[in-house]
């Protein structure tokens, strides 16, 4: 699309979106003056779906009248909540449905995923992440490391950009894959760098991990609900994610995981048992003989949050119904929007570190003032941009294909460039 820079360019565009109805389906924080605010932190908490109250009080009302029989009884019965949500999960993830569960938490799911998939020896015994990863995933695999009785300084390998550079170039990484995949044990990227917006290729990653032997996981934190993901079909060993950004599950919201089908029966993988992993059909026997659910729901631990769970059913069905091909669009159209805004009005002072190509990159722009980086962002703070700061230099901003407006982005960019 050739973009114009003018209001109605922007407000025609806006009357034109297939998804204009859905900024009603959420509601929208508000500033001192019960103004809108414009939101462009849905990569760090998604807003709230006006459902999630009706589908949470459905479960506070069925323990309110039944206590511990709800969970047999209740209109929805929490002994297979969690199964609720699995279509519209395998849908957004590009899964079988027996290969995608939500429980526990992000960091928790990934140290669960590295107990099965990171099995170091002698002589393969490294991680390769991306450079500049979120530190809890950098802790996360330190600390494997350590329990294997490794050393992180050997066994961790970032791969780094070039000189110069911010965005890593898959063609870097598939040659180190290429020449250091024998020592490698596991590959484990995120699909979108939270610091960078840079989105992986993750089909060609695990295409080449695998030719060496290696296993390939990913973390999805920035690209659930964000980008199209394929995860069966590109292979992927295992992923993990969480569910409060794009997928607007509520602050600490419960997480995702992914194990590849052809793993799901394999018994000489380790695995941590709790008794929700048990077989459904034999689990109240309560006996001490573990015989693992045949999917992914073996990960499971524990019986998990139930009003967490209907909070995010609440927002698994919005994306169900939207599809993620067609907020897929959009997103391309609304991220490319801000990049050309950004860039024909730019004073000079402002640079855009995420990638230009859009089959690399989700829907945040990781920008850059060569000067006053926070006091530039303290600005669009206090005019009602709610974005962030993330040292050393860079304005984080999501525009979330769901919820924000054509209009919100012209609007930004005036605060953006005023004096
Ligand atoms: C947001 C994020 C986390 C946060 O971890 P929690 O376990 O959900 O607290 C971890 N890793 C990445 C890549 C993230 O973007």
């Amino acid at each position: 699309m050739k973009y114009k820079n003018n209001i109605e360019f922007a407000q025609s565009l806006d009357n034109n979106d297939p998804f204009k109805e859905y900024r009603n389906k959420f509601h929208i924080p508000a500033g001192k003056e019960g103004n809108e605010l414009i939101y462009f932190a849905g990569n760090s908490l998604g807003l709230q779906p006006k459902t999630v109250r009706q589908y949470v009080e459905q479960e506070l009302l069925d323990w309110e009248k039944m206590g511990v029989e709800g969970h047999m009884f209740a209109r929805n019965p929490w002994l297979p909540y969690h199964e609720f949500l699995t279509d519209q999960t395998a849908a957004l993830v590009g899964a079988l449905p027996e290969e995608v569960v939500n429980m526990n938490s992000l960091t928790v799911n990934l140290h669960l995923m590295m107990v099965s998939f990171y099995r170091p020896t002698p002589s393969r015994n490294k991680i390769l992440i991306e450079a500049n990863a979120f530190p809890s995933d950098h802790y996360a695999v330190q600390s494997q490391i350590k329990y294997h009785g490794y050393d992180p300084e050997e066994s961790l390998v970032e791969m780094k950009p070039r000189p110069g550079e911010d965005i890593i170039r898959t063609e870097d990484i598939l040659e180190k894959i290429e020449n250091d995949g024998e020592s490698i044990a596991l590959i484990m990227f995120a699909g979108v760098n939270y610091y960078t917006g840079q989105a992986f290729e993750m089909e060609k990653i695990t295409d080449a991990g695998h030719k060496k032997g290696c296993f390939v996981g990913f973390d999805l934190a920035h690209a659930a609900g964000n980008l199209k993901l394929d995860l069966h079909n590109w292979d992927c060993d295992f992923a993990v994610w969480c569910s409060y950004k794009y997928l607007n599950g509520g602050p600490g919201a419960i997480a995702g995981a992914f194990v590849n089908k052809r793993h799901l029966l394999d018994m000489t993988i380790p695995k941590f048992w709790g008794w929700w992993g048990q077989d459904k059909a034999t689990r109240f026997l309560m006996d001490h003989d573990f015989r693992p659910i045949p999917t992914v729901e073996s990960w499971q631990l524990s019986n998990p949050p139930i009003l967490q769970l209907a909070a995010l059913r609440a927002s698994l069905d919005i994306f169900h119904e939207a599809g993620m091909d067609a907020l897929r669009e959009k997103s391309e159209l609304l991220t490319g929007y801000m990049e050309y805004l950004v860039y024909e009005n730019n004073n000079g002072n402002i640079e855009i570190i995420t990638p230009e190509n859009k089959t690399e990159r989700g829907c945040q722009l990781s920008i850059r003032a060569k000067q006053n980086g926070k006091f530039l962002h303290k600005k669009l703070n206090s005019a009602g941009v709610i974005c962030d700061w993330r040292e050393p230099d860079v304005i984080r901003c999501a525009p979330v294909p769901l919820y924000n407006t054509f209009m919100d982005i012209w609007k930004f960019i005036e605060i953006l460039y005023s004096e």
